[in-house]
Parts: structure tokens; sequence; C-alpha cells
């Protein structure tokens, strides 16, 4: 996978410095900066298969999925003082309140999603945007949503390194997305008091939605299959602990 990084940037930095001005040089050291955080080195890589028999050893089996854990590096998503943390199996704070979910979290989500390429999905929480990036190298079509305007554009660009093109929207993931409905699949990566309605209206017959629900700090997960208009099958997978799922947006 390629990123765009700038090399000429740092050709700049290193050859024109003393013609800069001050605010030229503190953004040249910041781009610099931004690029340290967006390589990906032989320790990275190590941490990462790591990770992935971690997950592996928790039972997830889909080579699809772990294939995908491979190619995204998670610490890309976290600041760069928290990149070695960014492969142990545990959730961290990306800003606003919100984490990104734990890696095995991601990766049972999106098994339980059973994702065939070209399902056009619909995630709820983009977060971070990782999750979103593991669903489109999965071969999915993303619609992402996310309430908090600035988490939305951080993931937005960050997306951008990535060759992946998913739809991210600004918004009450609540009301879903009319526009691009029905889809393939439901994902929810915060946790509902209930089930929202619009999300099973806009979910295909045949299709699945994964969602977290549950009132207090845990949330039991639900795979449900829309087998008609009115009816849907549940099936409970465990016990997890999400940040809420809240309504409206926050500028
Ligand atoms: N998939 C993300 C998980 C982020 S945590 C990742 O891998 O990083 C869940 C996210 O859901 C948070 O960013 C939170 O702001 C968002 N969220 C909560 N309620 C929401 C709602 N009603 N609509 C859209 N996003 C919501």
């Amino acid at each position: 996978m390629q990123y765009k990084v700038n090399k000429l940037q740092i050709v700049s930095y290193f050859a024109g410095l003393k013609e800069l001005n001050l605010f030229q040089k503190f953004e040249l050291r910041f781009e610099r900066r931004e690029m340290n955080h967006l390589k990906d080195t032989f320790k990275h890589k190590g941490m990462r298969k790591n990770l992935i028999s971690q997950l592996q050893e928790k039972g997830i089996k889909s080579k699809e999925i772990l294939d995908a854990f491979e190619s995204i590096p998670r610490h890309f998503f976290l600041d760069l003082a928290f990149e070695e943390q960014a492969y142990s199996n545990m959730a961290f704070q990306i800003g606003s309140g919100q984490t990104i979910s734990h890696p095995y979290t991601v990766a049972f989500q999106s098994e339980l999603l059973e994702i065939q390429k070209g399902d056009k999905v619909l995630e709820i929480g983009t977060g971070s945007g990782f999750q979103t990036c593991i669903l489109c190298a999965l071969g999915a079509k993303v619609f992402s949503i996310e309430r908090h305007r600035d988490l939305h554009l951080k993931a937005k660009q960050i997306i951008h390194f990535f060759n992946f093109n998913p739809k991210l929207f600004f918004g009450d993931g609540y009301q879903g997305n009319q526009s691009y409905a029905p889809y393939d699949k439901i994902l929810v990566t915060c946790g509902a008091p209930e089930i929202p309605t619009e999300l099973k209206k806009q979910l295909k017959v045949g299709g699945i939605m994964v969602i977290p629900v549950g009132e207090g700090i845990e949330q039991k997960m639900l795979k449900i299959k829309k087998l008609s208009d009115y009816e849907f099958n549940l099936r409970e997978f465990g016990t997890f602990k999400f940040v809420p799922m809240l309504e409206r947006t926050v500028k």
C-alpha cells in the first residue's frame, strides 16, 4: 500500500531553512513531525504481527480481517506519543472524550458482519477512522457518520493517506443516511440504549446489523438479521464496553 508522504518538504526543510521566516520554519517542523507519525517502520510491522497473533489467540479466524489489520498501521490513527500503545490490545483516547475501539472489538465486529467485497456498509461512529479503513480494506463500500465535527475532520485527513474512498458524513447516526439506503450491512461502534428504528428501516432485507445495545456502561453485542420488512432475528455475542451513542451533533 502507498502512503502519500511528501518528501519534497523534507528536502526544502534542509535546503531552505535559513531563508524561511519563523512561521514557515514552524510549519515545516510540524509537517516533519506529522510525517514521522505516518512512518511505518519494521518495528511497527513487528508490533502489528504480534497484535495479529493475539487476535488469532482470542478467536479471530478470518484471513481477510487479519490481512486487513496487517495492511492498516493503527499507529497512524493515534498521536505520536502513543504509538507503542497502538499495538497493544486496548482502546485509546482520540480526543473529544472519545476512544478508538479495542483492536479485538474491531476485528470481532467485522467478523460478525460477514463482509463480502462490494457490500454497502453504513458505519455509525467514524471516530478515528481506523474501523472505516478496515472495512474499506475488506472491499466494502463504506458510508460512515460521526457526530463530533473535529473527529469527522481528523478522520477525513488520515483516511486520505490510504487509497480508500469512503463517504464520510458529519451528522447524527440515529437518523442513518436515507440517501444511500438500503445497506447490506450496518455497524454501530458506540453503545446504543436501543436499536434505532431508522437503522432497522435502512437495512436491506437479508442484511446484517451489528450493534452493542445497553443503557449502562456495558452493552450486549447483537447481530441482527433482517428477515423481512418487519421480522428480525437477534443473536447475542457477549458483553462489551463502548462510549455511548448520543443524539444530535457536536460542532
Ligand atoms: N470506529 C471508531 C470507534 C470510535 S468510538 C474507531 O475505530 O475509532 C465511537 C464513536 O461514535 C465516537 O467517535 C462518538 O463520537 C461516535 N458517536 C456517538 N454517538 C453517535 C451518533 N449518534 N452518531 C454518530 N456518531 C456517534
